[in-house]
């Protein structure tokens, strides 16, 4: 009896490795093309973390001609959560992220490396561990759950390194008749692997984010397929990764310290090991401290999230490089109006620590990237995100060319307006444009500089009798402002108040202010011009009475 034995009684009905070596052909791509994959588990929920790897993993292979592809990592079946698939599959398609391959719902997929889903891949891994266990490099552990804490607690009261290695692995060195006769007689077991490493000596490697890190071989005998005929992580990650033909692991750097054991998996089963790259997770200030972006703690770490407040995908995506490769800010500053698909990212640029998490910076991206929108996609965008956020905007927004409108308002210029970071914003931004909304709510009316009421009462009056004409263009119309605030006996231009202020109690500005108060009952609003024209007439007149009330 030798280890084919063994490996036959085992694995009797599974194929030769051969048979998946040739289905699935070396990939047919340009030189230099790196393929790289997403590999969740589904659980449905994508963290912030993800997203970064995906947005990285994903450009990384378009700029090269590569291929991106989502594989399902469910062997883990315990962790499973329904509709899980569906869940990471929406989410990247909000963010524009869909992958070239993979899983397309919960059950079709598209590609010809699949299946995509690992525990559609049991005979496929089986094949492979067989592979293992006919040269000797794999072997049945029978250890019982008593066994394996009975070991344990020894390891710990004696302060040795745990794990199931050496003089521990108890079954490593069982004889094939010993373990064909434990089989036979029905004992339970696993496969693990006889790992050839030793702890006392190093293995160098080079991580394309990292850079060069050593560590000490692993010399675990870990599980590769559990009692229930699934693959563990490490097993199927080699397995999958060197089939469907990934050039580059980009993950999340939990996984830097598996880097020994990876590797080694690929050597002993004889397959070309792909670049690793580590990337380091987001961070998040608390109490003075660095932690990282937590899915229990911070509702931010969810992509979720920035549907819900409605971030547009491309300032999130546009965040999310920023972080990654320091020079994007001065590559967009150069190119404001280039697609981010004209950036070349670079992985060996990427910070070796975490970045820290920036709501503000989100934002921030986010107003640049809305101000450069048209009117109408600024309205297809905002009542979309009503239909599912927001009864009062969904229904504010029915008239869709009043809406135009006030969307337009500074908006296709040179420098258009920057003040809706979230289609959560849209509504208090607009609101005071529409007269149930205008009126229906209690008004504060500041008019900063000028408090005298009669005064104002007096601007504004003659602001309606003498100078409003509907007719006039920008330029007449400032003309106008400014001769109503010579005539209350402010100064015309802000230049000469500037240089004797004390001459006059104020200036054109502060008289505008009062217009646009009584008009919006905001201090602070887009072009007021462009409102006036947009509100017309009548609406501006009986707003003006109304604030003199
Ligand atoms: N399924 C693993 C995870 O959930 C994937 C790690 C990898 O990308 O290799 O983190």
């Amino acid at each position: 009896m030798d280890y084919k034995d063994l490996a036959n009684l085992i694995f009797p009905d599974v194929k030769e490795i051969s048979y998946y070596e040739e289905k699935y052909k070396k990939r047919d791509l340009p030189e230099g093309a790196i393929v790289t994959r997403f590999a969740p588990s589904p659980t449905g929920f994508v963290h912030l973390g993800s997203l970064y790897q995906v947005v990285i993993a994903r450009k990384m292979a378009k700029q090269t001609g590569g291929v991106f592809f989502l594989r399902v990592e469910d062997t883990d079946q315990k962790r499973e959560v329904e509709n899980g698939v569906t869940g990471i599959i929406e989410s990247l398609r909000d963010f524009g992220l869909t992958p070239d391959e993979g899983m397309i719902n919960e059950t079709e997929e598209i590609g010809e490396y699949g299946p995509y889903k690992q525990s559609l891949r049991k005979d496929i891994y089986q094949s492979y561990a067989k592979h293992l266990l006919e040269q000797g490099k794999a072997y049945p552990c029978f250890a019982t759950p008593e066994e394996l804490d009975e070991m344990r607690a020894k390891q710990e009261t004696a302060k040795i390194r745990p794990g199931y290695y050496g003089v521990w692995a108890k079954y490593r060195n069982l004889t094939v008749e010993e373990a064909t006769q434990k089989i036979e007689n029905g004992e339970p077991y696993i496969i693990r692997l006889k790992s050839p490493g030793r702890e006392d000596r190093k293995i160098k490697h080079h991580d394309v984010i990292k850079g060069n890190v050593d560590f000490p071989e692993n010399d675990q005998d870990i599980v590769i397929i559990k009692a229930d005929g699934l693959p563990t992580y490490h097993f199927a990650h080699a397995v999958d990764d060197h089939l469907m033909g990934t050039t580059h692991v980009i993950r999340g750097d939990e996984w830097l310290s598996s880097v020994p054991l990876h590797l080694q998996l690929f050597q002993m089963l004889e397959f070309k090991a792909p670049k690793y790259a580590h990337i380091a997770p987001i961070m998040k200030e608390d109490d003075g401290g660095k932690r990282k972006l937590s899915k229990r703690k911070d509702p931010e770490a969810a992509v979720s999230y920035y549907t819900e407040i409605g971030v547009p995908r491309e300032a999130v995506v546009e965040y999310l490089l920023n972080i990654a490769n320091s020079n994007f800010e001065l590559w967009r500053k150069q190119n404001p109006n280039a697609s981010v698909d004209e950036f070349e990212l670079q992985l060996n640029k990427m910070s070796v620590s975490g970045a820290l998490f920036d709501i503000v910076k989100i934002l921030d991206i986010a107003k640049t990237v809305i101000s450069k929108y048209t009117a109408e996609s600024i309205y297809e965008e905002a009542i979309n995100w009503a239909k599912t956020y927001d009864d009062e905007l969904f229904r504010i927004l029915q008239d869709k060319e009043y809406a135009l409108k006030v969307f337009g308002i500074e908006r296709g210029n040179a420098k258009p307006r920057k003040d809706i970071a979230k289609w959560s914003d849209v509504k208090e931004n607009i609101e005071y444009m529409y007269d149930d909304e205008f009126y229906g709510k209690d008004r504060n009316y500041e008019y900063q500089k000028v408090t005298d009421k009669k005064l104002i009462n007096k601007i504004i009056t003659l602001y309606m009798e003498k100078y409003y004409n509907e007719n006039d263009d920008k330029q007449t119309w400032f003309e106008k402002i400014k001769d109503l605030a010579e005539e209350v006996g402010f100064a015309r231009e802000v230049k000469e108040w500037k240089k004797e202020p004390e001459k006059w109690p104020g200036h054109v500005g502060d008289i505008s202010t009062v217009l646009r108060v009584a008009l919006t009952s905001k201090a602070n609003t887009p072009d007021m011009y462009e409102i006036m024209q947009v509100l017309g007439k009548k609406k501006i007149f009986k707003r003006f009475e109304q604030a003199m009330k």
